[in-house]
């Protein structure tokens, strides 16, 4: 692990001003444009560029010219037909020399692939350890919960470290035997699991003590955040990583800062009310697969609020979720950006409260499935939606009500989601 870095996330002040950030981009960016650009035959000519004026970059554009846009002198293809095997085998140890490749489904299907260097695990781990290891002076068993297991996550085993893979694609009974052994110290796993796993702690099947549980990978909202809270009895924190990198993590305080010590994040605005943006980043700790000038479609909501701890790296209210979820409601003056946050305190706040439910909006209809629901849950739903309709001044779309869930297995699902073409908002 890289120590230095390691120190610095748990001991460090971290950046007090958006001047020392801005100091800190520049100095990264004149060593990255020396020491890394020259050697990905792609941006070589750019290494005197201005960031914004780079190609820009999508996940589809990063994979067409992924060949050269790489420094490792890897090919597309042999990189898909490894991580390809890796996942299909589920033995993930095969690497192109000391770098390890992995692959990215993602919710819209298309396939990523993405690299990791020796130092780039390094300073990931690192990182955080840092952040999120209990106590530097204490052994500690890391249960982590994930969709496929890569190189990248094993950095973090040593002496002080027991860690243990849990494939989401096993089947749930399956992992609790093996949790309880394990009596993990931190508890690492995407929202969707980590609630199921609260509801098993809570009926008994299994009885956890974590000091740490650390949401990944999908958004954490309010109402699992409180279930997991309850049931595990720790403050849940959230890193927010994409195959892209650690966009994201709380701060002691609790709330997501932007990882602005390893990239420089700019905002592409969607909705002014707002301020929902999707993040540009220029990813200047990123040696073998380079980002630069790259567009996300995660929708992120910024808190204009200082933060009690004291860093100035930007705030982020929440994690709406992809782009291409957010809700977009026809109203007089225009269609309006109808948050998933917007939703949910909708349903959350019903007379009669609702266990679970999924809001899928496709064809501009909306259908709602509700767990549970008492007999009058309908109407209250109806009137709750018509008033939020009418707060944002647009019109309520058409509207079907469903009991019970829809046969969901894959648990990337999230509750609110739109079906359509992917919107291009550029
Ligand atoms: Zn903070």
């Amino acid at each position: 692990m890289s120590l230095k870095a390691l120190l610095k996330t748990r001991y460090g002040k971290g950046f007090r001003t958006r001047e020392a950030i801005e100091a800190h981009h520049q100095r990264s960016f004149a060593r990255f444009r020396r020491a890394v650009m020259p050697r990905s035959p792609f941006y070589a000519d750019y290494a005197d560029t201005p960031l914004s004026d780079l190609p820009r970059m999508t996940k589809q554009t990063l994979m067409a010219h992924f060949t050269a846009i790489n420094t490792c002198g890897i090919d597309r293809e042999k990189a898909f037909e490894i991580a390809l095997r890796s996942e299909q085998s589920r033995d993930f140890s095969p690497m192109i020399g000391d770098v390890s490749v992995g692959l990215s489904t993602g919710t819209s299907g298309q396939r990523g692939l993405f690299l990791a260097t020796p130092k780039e695990r390094k300073l990931w781990a690192a990182i955080l350890a840092g952040r999120f290891w209990p106590n530097l002076a204490r052994p500690q068993r890391v249960a982590f919960f994930m969709r496929a297991d890569n190189a990248l996550y094993r950095t973090l085993g040593n002496p002080l470290l027991r860690f243990e893979f849990f494939d989401l694609l096993d089947p749930f009974d399956t992992h609790l035997p093996r949790l309880q052994a394990l009596a993990p110290t931190v508890l690492i796993a995407p929202a969707s699991m980590l609630k199921v796993l609260a509801i098993a702690q809570n009926s008994g099947q299994i009885a956890l003590s974590p000091k740490r549980v650390i949401s990944v990978a999908e958004t954490l909202s309010p109402e699992d955040r409180d279930i997991a809270k309850q049931a595990f009895n720790c403050q849940i924190d959230e890193v927010y990583q994409a195959t892209e990198g650690v966009l994201a993590f709380t701060c002691q305080e609790g709330n997501l800062h932007l990882n602005e010590a390893w990239m420089r994040i700019e905002r592409d605005i969607i909705d002014p009310q707002t301020g929902a943006f999707c993040p540009i980043i220029h990813d200047f700790t990123r040696e073998s697969l380079l980002l630069l000038n790259y567009r996300l479609n995660d929708v992120l909501i910024p808190n204009p609020d200082p933060c009690p701890c004291g860093s100035a790296c930007m705030r982020i209210a929440r994690i709406e979720g992809r782009e291409d979820d957010a809700l977009w409601w026809d109203g007089p003056n225009g269609a309006k950006m109808v948050s998933a946050e917007a939703i949910r305190t909708t349903i959350a706040c019903l007379p009669s409260p609702i266990t679970d439910y999924r809001v899928i909006e496709k064809d501009k209809h909306l259908t709602i499935w509700l767990e549970d629901a008492a007999p009058e849950s309908e109407t209250e739903l109806r009137h709750a939606f018509a008033a939020l309709a009418a707060r944002l001044d647009v019109n309520l779309p058409a509207l079907t009500i469903r009991n019970g869930l829809p046969a969901e297995p894959d648990f990337k699902r999230r509750r609110i989601r739109v079906e359509r073409q992917p919107r291009h908002c550029e």
